[in-house]
């Protein structure tokens, strides 16, 4: 077992249904690696065993697979998103816009990514290009308790995030031991290998993906 999992472990249950023990759809039991489906008509996540997953293939389907891959991203200065300091991350609607979310001590502000900065994000990190609508979201720390960075994960890994800020925040600034533990979750993201693709990114700027990358000069 390796130390972020025994950590994980021992940290007490947090709200919602982030550490289930049975699948929501056929209540086989589940640990902590179990797989996720988005139900689209009720808005809502569901946390499912891998049999169940292998159902629900892709687009088109009640329930929308969260793909697994967690990749940290070097590219993106924060700052051209908007973000100087602080926690933020950013979904991909399928109709093509960009809504960021501010994870805080009553939840997730939100609010929309002007075109232009998106763009200029996904200029500087072409990964962007091939972030899911809905299920999967660039998340940004530029806390200032540790360095900048910047990771493409499961949007289920912000609801993680959100709910531990939720939990442990205290005072106006949220104190010492909710940054301790936001530390600790970013410590704690393992990169996992781009595994086989679930669905294929459907928004309106779908047509961007057919552009040809002008190789680097030099
Ligand atoms: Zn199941
Ligand atoms: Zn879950």
């Amino acid at each position: 077992m390796t130390g972020a999992l025994a950590r994980l472990i021992r940290r007490p249950a947090r709200p919602g249904r982030l550490r289930p023990d049975r699948c929501d759809l056929c209540a086989v039991d589940i640990d902590d690696r179990h797989a996720h489906l988005w139900d689209e008509q009720h808005t809502s996540m569901l946390c499912v065993c891998a049999a169940c997953r292998l159902l629900f293939p892709g687009t088109g389907h009640t329930y929308l697979p969260v793909p697994d891959r967690r990749t940290r991203l070097a590219g993106i200065d924060p700052a051209v998103l908007g973000v100087p300091v602080g926690l933020a991350y950013f979904v991909r609607n399928p109709e093509g816009t960009v809504t960021a979310h501010y994870p805080g001590p009553a939840g997730a502000a939100t609010w929309q990514v002007e075109p232009a900065y998106w763009a200029a994000a996904t200029t500087a990190e072409p990964a962007l290009e091939t972030l899911h609508p809905t299920v999967e979201a660039l998340l940004v720390s530029a806390v200032r308790t540790g360095p900048a960075q910047t990771w493409l994960v499961p949007v289920t890994d912000c609801h993680r995030l959100t709910a531990l800020i939720r939990t442990h925040w205290t005072g106006f600034l949220g104190g010492s031991q909710v940054w301790d533990e936001v530390r600790r979750f970013f410590d704690d993201l393992e990169p996992t290998t781009a595994g086989p693709r679930t669905t294929e990114p459907q928004t309106a700027e779908s047509t961007t993906r057919s552009r040809e990358r002008t190789p680097s000069h030099g």
